[in-house]
């Protein structure tokens, strides 16, 4: 589908990671636990594996755990913090970093608010840390809505002068973005589907110490004895060839995506990039359209051949208003007329060029009124 703008919500699995899986459950399907030499073989290599990840962070083998991606490894995190005190959120945390700190944490949530930019502040963070009582700080690498990146580096910088615990959700910055660093931080979560591995696989950075309070999925004594469960070796092996290629510089630039928006302004009069002001993921344009609400824009598109979405913001703003729009300021109404776009490595020139023209296609048949052809009405979609 050269028309695919949803790699925020999943990628298609590279040729490599293909490759590497089909090899996986041909050659090394045995169970890496056994105690036969095919078995070890699959042992051995799921060790060099871990070695690999852990190079690419920068941090020790024994900190990484494979697991079934970022939702799992947030579970985990926030089922280990401990103590008693304050656990931070950013207000635009994933729903699996939100949803998992609440019910696991109740009142000790607190929220650290982003500036209209949709990043936090790093001096607000630091005011926080000094009234002290906090138990773990929890600020994304970059957000799934609007690609907006966070001062990870920086929050992970105040956090370990404070002695207090720093999670990152990577999801969507490994494997577009360089991954120099982030083993500094003490708690990371990624997952594969977002970067051309498979469903269902990623990994948890766990902290240099203290690394027992986050053993998540209880069972065997697979993986260090932090995660039960036979290890899904194929899995993690694709995994690791999609964010191989990555990592050797097969990353995406913002080119392409910058020209789109300043084109789509020139053709849409009265478009809004959200976040546009601040430093943003190459592939995310967060746009709000001027009128129509954004499911008649995506139903069209889709008619069209374009796969996009709304971001977690639904049809009606004020039916499912997204936390991430409300904590960058954005009203219901605007909400409604949301629309992500998300590139991937793969999306060319063309691709780009091709969704420009839809969008004006869409948007003069919005304006007349036109029904998209040899379709049904909408009020019957
Ligand atoms: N965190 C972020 C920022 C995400 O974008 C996603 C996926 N939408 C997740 C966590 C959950 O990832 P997974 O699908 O691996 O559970």
């Amino acid at each position: 589908m050269g028309g695919y703008f949803d790699h925020n919500a999943t990628t298609p699995v590279s040729e490599a990671a293909r490759e590497a899986w089909q090899e996986a459950v041909e050659r090394h399907w045995h169970n890496p636990s056994g105690l036969y030499r095919e078995a070890g073989a699959v042992k051995r290599l799921l060790e060099d594996l871990r070695e690999e990840l852990a190079d690419y962070f920068g941090c020790e083998p024994e900190r990484i755990v494979f697991n079934s991606g970022a939702t799992e490894g947030n579970n985990a995190v926030f089922r280990g913090v401990g103590g008693g005190g304050r656990v931070l959120l950013s207000g635009v945390e994933h729903p699996s970093v939100r949803d998992a700190a609440s019910a696991m944490l109740g009142e000790r949530v607190a929220e650290l608010g982003v500036g209209a930019s949709g990043a936090v502040e790093v001096e607000t963070l630091m005011g926080e840390l000094e009234e002290g009582e906090i138990d773990l700080v929890s600020v994304m690498a970059a957000n799934n809505e609007t690609g907006v990146v966070q001062p990870w580096r920086a929050i992970g910088d105040c956090c370990r002068s404070a002695g207090v615990r720093y999670h990152c959700d990577g999801a969507q910055w490994v494997g577009k973005m360089s991954m120099g660093g982030l083993g500094e931080c003490d708690l990371v979560t990624g997952s594969g589907h977002k970067f051309g591995g498979p469903k269902g696989v990623g990994f948890l950075v766990l902290p240099e110490d203290g690394r027992e309070l986050f053993a998540g999925q209880r069972g065997g004594p697979q993986e260090g004895g932090y995660r039960g469960g036979t290890e899904d070796y194929p899995g993690i092996a694709a995994m690791m060839a999609a964010l191989r290629e990555r990592v050797k510089g097969e990353v995406g630039a913002a080119e392409n995506r910058e020209w789109f928006e300043v084109e789509l302004k020139s053709r849409v009069d009265g478009v809004r990039v959200v976040g546009a002001g601040g430093e943003r993921l190459w592939n995310t344009s967060m746009l709000v359209m001027p009128a129509h609400p954004n499911l008649k824009w995506l139903t069209r598109l889709s008619g069209l051949g374009f796969g996009l979405s709304t971001g977690s913001a639904c049809s009606s703003g004020k039916e499912n208003p997204s936390h991430v729009m409300e904590a960058m300021g954005l009203g219901y109404d605007e909400m409604g007329r949301v629309l992500r776009v998300s590139s991937g490595v793969e999306t060319e020139r063309a691709d780009w060029e091709a969704l420009l023209e839809a969008f004006e296609a869409v948007w003069g048949q919005l304006e007349s009124g036109e029904r998209p052809r040899g379709s049904r009405s909408l009020a019957e979609i």
